[in-house]
């Protein structure tokens, strides 16, 4: 297996929900047979609509492979993000690409734990989207102060979380956790 497939299988952040809400379908991807294969693929009301289907991903295996490899998106085909162009490049070695990774997946296992702790366990969306729906649920009613604590503790994760997300993991082609996985 090559490092970079290693890489990957060790990671899976930009199919997890963790660095992408969902993935945008162009126009060579043929969505209806992504839909028999199980991805819930929809249409924004946008004109042009926008294809995409949401993170984390129907097709991500446990073991972090893709169940649709074969078939997957454009999108997957071409995506590398900055950690694992910097390792293919030789600006930093493999085995550092993979400590990057490691860091990043304590930290967003991190945000989880703190989630679950808030009451959210909507494990099928992406990380961004949980953090917004439990600050607004947070922010509606009353916290009490263990939970005010506890979100304290979660918007610092959170931070930290997207700060190195920034700094290593987006090219400057992505356009961030919002709006899907787009090609560097
Ligand atoms: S985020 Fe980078 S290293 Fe991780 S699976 Fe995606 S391309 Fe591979
Ligand atoms: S289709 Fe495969 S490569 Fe694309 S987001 Fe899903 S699991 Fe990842």
């Amino acid at each position: 297996m090559k490092s970079g497939e290693k890489l990957c299988l060790a990671c899976g952040l930009c199919c997890d929900g963790t660095l992408f809400d969902n993935v945008r379908l162009g126009p060579g991807d043929d969505a209806t047979k992504l839909k028999t294969l199980g991805l819930p693929v929809s249409s924004s009301r946008a004109a042009p609509p926008i294809v995409h289907f949401p993170q984390p991903c129907a097709a991500l295996c446990a073991d972090r492979s893709c169940r649709l490899y074969a078939d997957r998106p454009l999108q997957c085909r071409v995506y590398e993000c900055g950690v694992f162009k910097a390792a293919h490049a030789g600006r930093i070695t493999f085995a550092a690409a993979l400590r990057l990774v490691k860091r990043a997946r304590r930290q967003a296992d991190q945000v989880r734990r703190l989630l679950r702790e808030l009451g959210d366990f909507e494990d099928h969306r992406s990380l961004s989207e949980r953090f917004r729906r439990t600050q607004r649920r947070l922010e509606s009613g009353r916290a009490d102060g263990a939970a005010a604590d506890t979100f304290a503790e979660l918007s610092q994760a959170v931070h930290r979380l997207f700060l190195l997300m920034h700094e290593r993991f987006y090219t400057k082609a992505d356009p961030g956790p919002a709006t899907g996985k787009i090609p560097g």
